[in-house]
């Protein structure tokens, strides 16, 4: 892990909007991440975790018979198969480690899908903290089954009307409250040092696939693809491959029912810059400059802002946005399951479906997707789908 975290800004995004007395709290936060990731004890007790509890190195699978199908090289990053289902234990473990180190004794986390608050749950009951999960109502209908989860680790669910923004809002206005307890994000996003450190803590997948690809090709790839929603699986891919302009970062954000009917989260692809729990990124809004309302099939996709890293990366064209629509989504979704017997997060299948595309217009390429969780979660959901004919419209 580098030790320096130089600038609260991505460019003309990012910084800290935030009252002064947050503004202050942050600023130890940033101060405790630069000593622990300079701390040997610190990262060793990360790195060990990784190991052995979410048992990393995850593996880089050749999707074999998807790509026979479809004429290119289709390899798998199987953050799936992290302990929790998804690549979010690599940020709450970390942060979770960082609280400890500062003295915290209880957490505090929003979450969409329930995986962040599965993982941050997880990550509490683990070094022994007290942890309190904001969730909207939306996503707890949907996802009963994270939020039993969360509850036997110990967490105590606190539901907001709304979906992730609204669970945001809540577990901010908690913070504010009470800054004595540590508030564990969820992604590459909210006010600076936040998307540094959970940028720090997700590098990982990227340093790890960079490695493998480079064993298992000889080459780099020619294309990596990952779901943003925050963006943190993205940025913890792309981050290893920065420098090799060779490669093509493709994010992939939710068209929801089309970008035309306005129930999307295509945030980069049609939002304007704007300010959105304390940090400038691109933001889908109304005119007056509030969030606007969005939609997603995956509840973890579902957010109007965007980490200020991808912000900044579309603009300098270090990175590029496509969209997928909920349908094409859940096609990816069942096709994946059938063709190699790994059933994606509804959120990864987003990637899975762009890459099906890019595949067959690209054809030998090799590419890398990042699948950054299993789809276990999502099964009783898609079968009520297929039972009703239809998508069933939750906002
Ligand atoms: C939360 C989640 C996402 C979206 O979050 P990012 O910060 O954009 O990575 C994607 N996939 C899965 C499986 C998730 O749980």
């Amino acid at each position: 892990m580098p030790t320096t975290v130089s600038s609260t800004k991505f460019g003309a995004y990012g910084g800290q909007y935030v009252p002064p007395e947050l503004k202050k709290v942050l600023d130890n936060l940033d101060r405790e991440l630069k000593l622990a990731l300079k701390d040997s004890k610190f990262k060793k007790d990360y790195k060990k975790l990784m190991a052995d509890y979410v048992g990393r190195p995850s593996p880089l699978y050749l999707a074999e018979n998807l790509s026979k199908d479809l004429g290119a090289s289709i390899y798998l990053k199987r953050e799936d198969l992290n302990h929790t289902g998804s690549h979010k234990i690599n940020n709450t473990i970390g942060q979770a480690l960082l609280a400890k180190r500062m003295g915290k004794k209880k957490v505090i986390a929003e979450t969409g899908a329930g995986q962040h608050g599965v993982a941050t749950a997880t990550a509490a009951a683990l070094l022994g903290m007290e942890c309190d999960i904001y969730m909207g109502q939306i996503d707890a209908d949907k996802q009963r089954m994270n939020v039993h989860r969360m509850q036997l680790l110990g967490a105590r669910i606190i539901v907001v009307s709304g979906s992730l923004k609204e669970a945001v809002d809540a577990a901010l206005d908690a913070y504010v409250k009470d800054m004595s307890v540590y508030y564990l994000l969820g992604s590459v996003v909210g006010p600076h040092p936040y998307p540094f450190m959970v940028r720090e803590f997700q590098k990982i997948i990227g340093e790890e696939t960079r490695a493998q690809i480079l064993e298992k090709e000889n080459r780099l790839p020619d294309y990596l693809i990952a779901c943003v929603g925050g963006g943190s699986n993205a940025m913890g891919l792309f981050n290893a491959f920065m420098q090799d302009k060779n490669v093509k970062k493709i994010g992939v954000e939710p068209a929801g029912l089309g970008l035309s009917t306005g129930k999307h989260a295509a945030t980069l692809t049609l939002g304007k810059p704007g300010i959105i729990h304390g940090f400038r990124c691109y933001l889908l809004q109304d005119e007056k400059g509030n969030p606007a309302p969005v939609h997603s099939i995956a509840s973890g996709l579902d957010y109007p802002g965007v980490g200020p890293e991808h912000s900044f990366f579309k603009d300098t064209l270090q990175a590029e946005y496509a969209t997928v629509t909920d349908k094409e989504a859940l096609s990816a979704f069942k096709l994946l399951s059938e063709k190699e017997g790994i059933i994606p997060a509804l959120e990864s299948s987003h990637a899975v479906a762009h890459a099906i595309t890019l595949a067959k217009a690209h054809p030998g390429c090799v590419m890398i997707i990042n699948l950054s969780g299993r789809g276990d979660k999502d099964v009783e959901y898609v079968l009520g789908l297929d039972k009703n004919g239809e998508e069933d419209e939750t906002d």
